[in-house]
């Protein structure tokens, strides 16, 4: 079918979004035997993953990129798509500079002053065990949930983290894993994602954390593959605008087709999927969530050189800094490392006192690639000096996509509770926002798919039961 060409097709399912979510739902659909169609917005498959080109053939990841040994649903569908996964690099010494100090380190924990590393274990402590007594499934019932969903993380770092040093870092792991300012992020939502998503050692660390590996050829590959494999049963450029449900059927209306069928799946944030008209009108409370939803947003900056030199100074191209820009870098190459790849995330403006960046570095983009070559060249040396390129992909302004990663203002939590994953009608929520664990993560987007083909599974039985029942 051309661009603008229309159709009318009739489809059991409809999946709107063809980010990993919606084409991991499609898939595992279709292997069911249940007929699907994808609707994607953009003239690309994979969302909030995409491949970043960085010279001779390589590439490196400008979205979503790790996972880790928790992250169960990923590694298996990596597996079933023939796809394989790399360690980040993590050989040799990692780098700390403060307040002009440079120290390097081997491990996990930066060398902090004795002061900062007992207020940061009680911090870490206290969150934990407040994180036990959240329900998994239902967040909003915590006892506590209501004085926990009224503050922000950031607020209870700065009472209950009392060494700069430690809440510095406290903010940079945080600042980093939601791509927000702690200060605008509801401390009951930080609980909960600690209690289903690992802990926050997993949370942070990289060997056997959450950053522990990549996709060979990048995390976009997953769902290019899986696109591959759906064929035409996915439609790029068509952004859907109305979907229609009566008690029969859902009549879904997008660019490139009107689609009737029996089930849909919106897999994306409650934010994208609050551009899309929906009738009979949603629940007061599942509009209410989309209107309240918000993405942290962020770019990724990558300093491409010819090899990663680094690596054979002893380093392994990671550092956790004070410097303008360079807050926390780490080696992002690929995994033959035919090039060097250090990436820096930048964009979370106000994130506390340490933790700004200048308008000059969050507007204009060739401030912002000076100012990290010149804080590379005080981590790594002159080498660092002379990149091949520097390139990025920022988030910002994506058409279809807000944000990065899904975090929760406070009173969103307890004010819309499980608005996020109840279906309506026949409408099911997808997108890692839905996810059961690991919400936000990669490995939430698979999950929360899991859950929404399940669900339509069911549904589409008992429709099948019912009409042999009535004869
Ligand atoms: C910079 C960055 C770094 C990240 N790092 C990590 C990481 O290291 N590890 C990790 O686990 N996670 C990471 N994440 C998060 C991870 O990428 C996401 O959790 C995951 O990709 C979400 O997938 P999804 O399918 O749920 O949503 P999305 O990828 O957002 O897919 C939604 C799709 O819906 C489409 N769409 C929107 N509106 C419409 C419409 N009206 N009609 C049709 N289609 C529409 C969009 O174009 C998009 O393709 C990161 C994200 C970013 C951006």
């Amino acid at each position: 079918m051309t661009d603008t060409q229309s159709a009318r097709h009739n489809v059991d399912v409809v999946v709107v979004g063809a980010g990993l979510s919606g084409l991991t739902a499609a898939y595992r659909l279709v292997q069911q035997g249940i007929s699907v169609l994808v609707l994607e917005a953009g003239d690309r498959v994979g969302g909030r993953t995409v491949n970043v080109d960085v010279g001779g053939g390589a590439v490196t990841d400008g979205g979503g990129q790790w996972i880790g040994a928790l992250h169960t649903r990923m590694y298996a569908l990596i597996e079933e798509l023939g796809l394989s996964t790399f360690q980040t690099y993590t050989e040799g010494n990692s780098i700390y500079l403060q307040h002009g100090k440079r120290r390097t380190y081997k491990g996990t924990i930066p060398p902090l002053g004795p002061l900062a590393l007992v207020d940061f274990a009680q911090a870490q402590f206290r969150l934990e065990r407040m994180a036990k007594q959240v329900p998994v499934r239902a967040p909003w019932q915590a006892k506590k949930a209501d004085t926990w969903d009224s503050m922000t993380l950031g607020h209870w770092l700065d009472t209950n983290s009392l060494v700069d040093e430690a809440r510095h870092l406290f903010t940079t792991c945080f600042t980093m894993m939601y791509a927000e300012d702690p200060h605008r992020i509801s401390l009951l939502k930080v609980l909960h994602q600690i209690a289903t998503s690992g802990g926050i050692n997993f949370m942070v660390n990289t060997r056997d954390g959450a950053q522990d590996s990549r996709v060979v050829g990048g995390m976009q590959l997953v769902s290019t593959t899986l696109a591959d494999r759906l064929g035409d049963r996915v439609l790029t450029n068509s952004p859907v605008t109305e979907i229609h449900q009566d008690d029969h059927e859902v009549l879904v209306r997008s660019a490139r087709a009107d689609v009737r069928c029996r089930r849909v799946i919106v897999a994306m944030t409650p934010a994208d999927a609050g551009r899309i008209r929906v009738t009979p009108e949603l629940p007061v409370r599942r509009a209410a969530l989309q209107r309240a939803w918000h993405n942290g947003t962020e770019t990724k900056v990558f300093a491409v050189y010819d090899k990663p030199f680094w690596r054979a100074q002893g380093f392994n191209g990671s550092a956790l800094t004070d410097l303008p820009i360079a807050h926390f870098v780490v080696d992002n190459s690929p995994a033959d490392g035919s090039v060097g790849v250090l990436l820096v995330f930048v964009g979370t403006a106000g994130a506390g006192p340490g933790f700004t960046w200048t308008d000059e570095v969050l507007n204009d983009p060739a401030a912002r690639h000076t100012a990290f070559v010149r804080d590379l060249v005080t981590l790594f040396g002159p080498e660092a000096a002379n990149p091949v390129e520097v390139t990025e992909k920022s988030w910002v302004d994506e058409p279809w996509i807000n944000g990065c990663v899904g975090t929760r203002a406070p009173g969103v939590l307890t004010g819309y509770t499980d608005a996020a994953t109840v279906p309506v009608g026949r409408l099911h929520w997808a997108g890692t926002e839905a996810a059961p664990e690991f919400e936000s993560y990669l490995e939430g987007a698979v999950r929360s798919a899991e859950r929404a083909v399940a669900e339509v599974r069911a549904a589409l039985s008992d429709a099948v039961r019912s009409k042999t029942d009535h004869g």
